[in-house]
Parts: C-alpha cells; sequence; structure tokens
C-alpha cells in the first residue's frame, strides 16, 4: 500500500504539473493558488498569449553582472536571463480572482524572484511554499516576508514528480 501524500505534496506536485507546460527552454517554472485546500489556479512561465514563445523565437537573453562575495574577495559574475516570459507566479495573479487570493496559499517550483515577491506581497496571499532555490534574490525576499508576516517556507526534502523537474541549466535564470 502506498501512503497517502500530504498537502505539501499535493499540491507542489501540481505546481511542477503545471510547470512542464512552459515553453522556455532556460527555466520551467509552475505556480498553484489554494485557499483552503482548494485548487483555484495554476500558471507557468511563458510569453503573452498569441505571441511567439521561447520555443519558436528561441529566449530573449539579457546579460547581467552579479556582485558575489566570496570569502572576503568580491567577484563579478556574468549572467544570461530570459526575459521573454511572464513569470509564473505574475501569471498566477494574471488570471485568478482577487477573491481567491485573499488568505491563500502560493505553491511555487522555484524561490520567487524580487519583482514576483512584491507582486504576491501585494495579492492577499498569506503563505507562500516553494521547491527549488533562487539565491539572488533570496535575502531581500526574505526580508519582504517578514516585514509582511508572510509565511515563506521551502520543502527542502522534496522530491518532483518523475519527468517534471528539467535541470536548470548553469548560470540560467
Ligand atoms: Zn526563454
Ligand atoms: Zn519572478
Amino acid at each position: 500500500m502506498t501512503t497517502r501524500k500530504d498537502w505539501d505534496t499535493y499540491f507542489l506536485d501540481m505546481a511542477y504539473m503545471a510547470s512542464t507546460r512552459s515553453r522556455c527552454n532556460r527555466r520551467h517554472v509552475g505556480a498553484v493558488l489554494v485557499q483552503g485546500k482548494k485548487l483555484l489556479g495554476a500558471a507557468y512561465n511563458g510569453a503573452p498569449m498569441g505571441v511567439p514563445d521561447c520555443s519558436e523565437a528561441g529566449c530573449m537573453l539579457v546579460e547581467e553582472y552579479e556582485l558575489l562575495n566570496l570569502e572576503g574577495a568580491e567577484q563579478v559574475l556574468k549572467k544570461q536571463r530570459c526575459i521573454r516570459t511572464i513569470h509564473a507566479e505574475q501569471n498566477l495573479l494574471l488570471f485568478t480572482d482577487p477573491k481567491d487570493r485573499e488568505n491563500s496559499v502560493v505553491y511555487v517550483t522555484d524561490q520567487p524572484c524580487w519583482t514576483c515577491s512584491n507582486m504576491l506581497a501585494n495579492s492577499g496571499v498569506i503563505e507562500i511554499v516553494y521547491h527549488r532555490p533562487y539565491n539572488k534574490d533570496s535575502a531581500k525576499v526574505t526580508a519582504l516576508m517578514e516585514q509582511k508576516g508572510i509565511i515563506f517556507r521551502s520543502l527542502e526534502s522534496y522530491v518532483p514528480p518523475s519527468g517534471t523537474s528539467d535541470p536548470i541549466k548553469d548560470g540560467a535564470e
């Protein structure tokens, strides 16, 4: 007999299922909206409807420089990021009802970036559960959630359903 899935696993599995719809070959992100254990929305990162997506037009890459402090030595890291897509969390906010977001929980495959976190913080969501870390924005995002009193937690021991989690390409964001 298999054991019954707990709610966290159940909803994070659904976020990973949503992420498989993404056509960005650099990063597949999925997010679901849950209110009182009810699933009220699902979204993934993608280009606006009716516009060529990353699989058709290629990723739209921008280069960014990140300042790292490694054992006291500052290092500049060059990174590429795809800006063609609307992030999963932003699509989730575009396609869900404000009423449904009051006191809701968002499950998302990846720790939200700064912009998504800022939007989620103003959306009625009271809890965010994520799986994969996103170190670049982690410190300021965690501070924001603390200020807003939003529960912000990662499920580190979670294992995504097989076939739903693509390894993130090196340096991809
Ligand atoms: Zn892309
Ligand atoms: Zn984002």
